[in-house]
């Protein structure tokens, strides 16, 4: 990151620029060849050590790029997930480099094959606002752990963010190991024009469509970690502190703001009352004092803000009931840009609260009558990034799981799944396209080239004419 360029969030490179930096990471990379074990755990070991050194300073800018973010919050949903990967993957990364032996059938022995993991090369990666660090390491941390080098475009909503990530990381990286790259819109698009040997993109759906048509033009395979909205089913009876309360946590963490949040709830008929009462209770046990409490976090920008409140409008209008957590009447949140937890009942199913990705701390919820139809409501809407489940491991949980495809799933929690390093984390269909996190992460950076080496003892030299003499062998 060029020291003369600090705070230049609107047009921080250009199409030249940007592809200078890509031919320079692949020059290297040709000139280089793949990191051993050994200098990828040392890659993963200094970034670590910089994580670790600028906690405090992460914290402190994406405090003021969210307006109000607590320093802890921060921690636990984006420090530790992103030291555990890295732990993860320097554990791991020798098993995953292995070379993996593969069947070889009868007219071929004794040859022998096997398959390599080979690193890419250059990674694109593009990040989101709402978890602005770990949704830049995470990506990083895999791609180096499969030997890769890469460049990274955070987003423009935090640039506070974005500029202590490109400075971390020119401290510890060569700009043709590691590069960062810091715009808007503009910049994302000429970014996903560049000829990546692979994109891992995470933002929204609108955005991952034009990502995946700009990568086409240059056959770029590319992970897309999208959005949408996430069910939390809860079973009938299931309706209790715990659950409740995994229910508010997913939803009210980081105001909502969460990929993976459950963004509306199907709770049994006979429970609607018990679930109202619990969340409510569970919200104010979370977050004493309501919204002006500093561990809950305020909304990204006065957009997000105005489309919140445009949501809960016209659900209001539109009749459904709106229960507001945490404020007595008349009392609205000390902080700007600050939303009240807020559970929206009996809302049509037109309207935005159930069809658009709420991305805040507002959760409708939907009665059922019984499991089939919480199924059919669900296979009738695009696939979901998660689906949790809330209740005994029965039947009906079973025939959820079964009849339903979601990126992942939750039994009896929220949003853990993503925090199981060893877990493919990924969405399906308008969710998203292929996963990360695990092994699977580590394959989707790497090119599985198969290999074959003829024996000098084999049969694969009778394979040739006359064919007559030997297709009868082959075949038998
Ligand atoms: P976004 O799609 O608006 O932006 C994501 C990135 O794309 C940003 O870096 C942005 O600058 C860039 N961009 C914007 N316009 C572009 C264009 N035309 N061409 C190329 N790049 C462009 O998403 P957001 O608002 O930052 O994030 C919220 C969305 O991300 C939500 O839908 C949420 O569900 C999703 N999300 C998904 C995951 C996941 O892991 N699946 C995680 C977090 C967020």
């Amino acid at each position: 990151l060029p020291a003369d360029r600090p705070g230049n969030f609107e047009s921080f490179a250009g199409q030249h620029e940007l592809s200078a930096i890509l031919d320079r990471q692949r020059a290297a990379f040709l000139a280089n060849g793949p990191p051993d074990a050994r200098q990828r755990k040392d890659n993963l070991a200094r970034l670590r050590a910089a994580v670790l050194a600028q906690r405090s300073e992460l914290a402190d800018a994406i405090n003021a790029d969210f307006g109000s973010r607590s320093r802890y919050e921060t921690e636990i949903m984006e420090v530790v997930p992103v030291i555990q990967a890295i732990d993860y993957y320097r554990k791991k990364l020798r098993r995953f480099m292995k070379p993996e032996r593969r069947h070889v059938a009868l007219p071929y022995r004794f040859g022998r094959a096997y398959v390599e993991l080979q690193p890419k090369g250059v990674i694109g990666i593009m990040a989101p606002w709402n978890y602005p660090f770990s949704l830049v390491m995470v990506p990083l941390i895999t791609a180096l752990a499969a030997g890769n080098r890469a460049m990274i475009k955070p987003s423009e909503l935090t640039p506070r963010t974005g500029e202590v990530i490109g400075r971390m990381l020119a401290a510890v990286f060569a700009p043709e190991d590691v590069a960062v790259v810091l715009g808007g819109a503009e910049v994302g698009a000429a970014f996903s024009e560049l000829a990546f040997d692979h994109i891992l993109f995470t933002g929204s759906t609108q955005v991952g469509r034009k990502v995946m048509r700009a990568a086409s033009e240059n056959l770029v395979p590319l992970t897309l970690e999208l959005g949408g909205k996430s069910p939390a089913v809860i079973a009938r009876g299931a309706v209790n502190r715990q659950t409740v309360s995994s229910v508010a946590f997913g939803k009210l963490a980081n105001g909502g703001q969460t990929c993976v949040a459950p963004d509306y709830a199907l709770v049994h008929a006979n429970d609607l009352d018990a679930f109202i009462a619990a969340f409510s209770d569970a919200a104010a046990h979370l977050y004493p004092g309501g919204p002006d409490n500093r561990d809950y976090a305020s909304i990204i920008n006065e957009r997000h803000f105005e489309r919140l409140h445009r949501l809960l409008d016209d659900a209001r209008t539109r009749g459904a009931r709106l229960i507001e957590i945490g404020v007595g009447p008349n009392r609205a949140p000390k902080r700007p840009y600050t939303i009240v937890p807020t559970l929206v009942i009996g809302a049509d199913d037109n309207t935005g609260v159930m069809t658009e990705e709420i991305f805040g701390p507002i959760l409708p919820v939907r009665t059922y009558q019984t499991m089939d139809e919480a199924i059919a409501y669900i296979n009738a809407r695009p696939r979901p990034l998660a689906l949790y489940y809330f209740g005994e491991r029965n039947a009906d949980c079973a025939k959820l799981l079964k009849r339903t495809t979601s990126g992942n799933v939750g039994i009896n929690n929220t949003l853990l799944h993503v925090a199981i390093d060893d877990l493919p984390f990924g969405g399906v269909g308008p969710s998203g396209m292929g996963a990360y996190h695990g092994i699977e992460g580590f394959r989707s950076m790497s090119h599985a080239k198969g290999v074959f080496i003829q024996a000098r003892w084999n049969l694969p030299g009778l394979l040739r004419p006359p064919y007559r003499k030997v297709a009868d062998l082959a075949i038998s």
